[in-house]
């Protein structure tokens, strides 16, 4: 048993650090006024190898492991977790599953220019009647001369409102099967498709979209992996997204506590600083004894995958600690931070709003709770 990170995997983590601290967070502002990810940053993020971290060398990526595309995530996620929000459902949830099952020919046209920042992702799932159910998707996928003509709708996808093409689940049989579900890549625009912009209380410097999809036609050579039947890729992406989003949760609540650490050595009440009152004291100690706890789980979780043993119980346990530890702590930051923690010139108002987007998003903690019951053979 080693509790080290590699001198390579400390490298990683400085370097990520100095670069969302001298790019990403002079950004932060206007995008969340603007509400939208500044699109150029895929590019700067692919420039710096950052979209291909756990892809292997000979496929493209960076040649790094899960433990350092964790460290990717939390370090970017300290800083803005919009802007992290974008990279992952571009670098993991619209892309992973083509290098697992995608052609020679979708890698070529959609994974490697993804790589690379030149073309950007999302991945299309959760539907206005199925969130939570995902099995119980509707948008249907009917075989036509050439290709498939796609019809339903998408809700809440990230990336949607700039993607170049979605990774997108549809059902190529009537029946409400498993065995039903397929992946598409879907180029937009399209003319059978329109992405509606939403507003957002949470992640607002990452776009998100409504997707209506009336008679869309997909030419056969977007079918992933040219066959029908794919769903269980979409299983084992979401299970190892989980362990990522749980470091990205892991970022937040670390920010939420530097921030808040920051404040209470300063901040005076009283002719003390409010860090030396104890009710104070004890409520960071808490909340860095929990985002330890978390580090070290999501760190077991990333090294799982590493082993190729993730299991979905263990990918669910991982983002069950993460996210609520980000809110409680992002909560905790506020409250620390007394009426300046609801001010937009501190951070950590906005960190726990983003942070209760992880709680809901990549399956609900409810969700999470089921699949960690399943494991027990409940
Ligand atoms: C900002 C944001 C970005 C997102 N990005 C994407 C994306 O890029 N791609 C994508 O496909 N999806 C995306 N989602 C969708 C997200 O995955 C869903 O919102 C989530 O899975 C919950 O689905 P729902 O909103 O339909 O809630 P529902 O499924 O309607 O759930 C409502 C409530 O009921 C509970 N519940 C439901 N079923 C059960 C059950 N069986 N047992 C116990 N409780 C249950 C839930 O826990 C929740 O509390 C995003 C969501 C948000 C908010």
């Amino acid at each position: 048993m080693d509790f080290a990170f590699t001198a390579e995997q400390e490298d990683l983590r400085r370097t990520v650090r100095k670069f969302a601290e001298s790019e990403l967070a002079p950004l932060v502002h206007a995008a969340e006024d603007n509400e939208t990810f500044p699109r150029h940053m895929f590019k700067r993020f692919g420039e710096l190898g950052l979209i291909g971290v756990r892809y292997p060398e000979a496929d493209g990526g960076s040649g790094f492991d899960k433990v350092s595309d964790c460290i990717v995530r939390e370090e970017m996620s300290r800083v803005c977790q919009a802007f992290s929000s974008s990279w992952s459902a571009h670098s993991h949830l619209g892309i992973w599953p083509i290098w697992k099952a995608g052609t020679e020919a979708q890698k070529a046209g959609f994974f490697r220019p993804a790589l690379a920042g030149e073309r950007i992702a999302g991945f299309a799932l959760s539907e206005p009647d199925g969130g939570s159910d995902i099995r119980a998707l509707r948008t249907r996928a009917e075989k036509v001369p050439g290709g498939w003509r796609l019809n339903g709708s998408k809700l809440y996808i990230t990336n949607a409102p700039i993607a170049d093409f979605l990774t997108l689940a549809a059902r190529t049989e009537p029946e409400l099967t498993p065995a039903a579900i397929s992946l598409f890549l879907v180029e937009l625009p399209n003319p059978g498709i329109v992405v509606t912009r939403l507003k957002k209380e949470g992640i607002r410097a990452s776009d998100t979209g409504l997707v209506h999809i009336s008679d869309a036609f997909v030419p056969d050579a977007c079918l992933l992996g040219g066959r029908t039947g794919t769903y269980p890729i979409i299983l084992d992406s979401l299970s190892e997204n989980r362990v990522g989003v749980a470091a990205n949760a892991l970022g937040m609540a670390q920010g939420a506590l530097d921030a808040a650490l920051g404040f209470a050595k300063v901040r005076k009440v009283r002719g003390k600083t409010i860090g030396q009152y104890q009710a104070i004291a004890h409520k960071l100690a808490d909340m860095a004894a929990e985002i330890e706890a978390a580090r070290w789980l999501v760190a077991y979780g990333a090294w799982r995958v590493d082993q190729g043993t993730l299991d979905a119980a263990t990918a669910a346990k991982v983002k069950l600690i993460a996210s609520e530890c980000a809110v409680r702590v992002s909560e905790a930051a506020v409250r620390i931070h007394g009426g300046a923690g609801i001010m937009s010139d501190y951070p950590v108002g906005r960190i726990h709003r983003d942070a209760l987007v992880y709680v809901i998003g990549e399956g609900t903690s409810e969700i999470q709770r089921n699949l960690i019951a399943r494991g027990l053979g409940l």
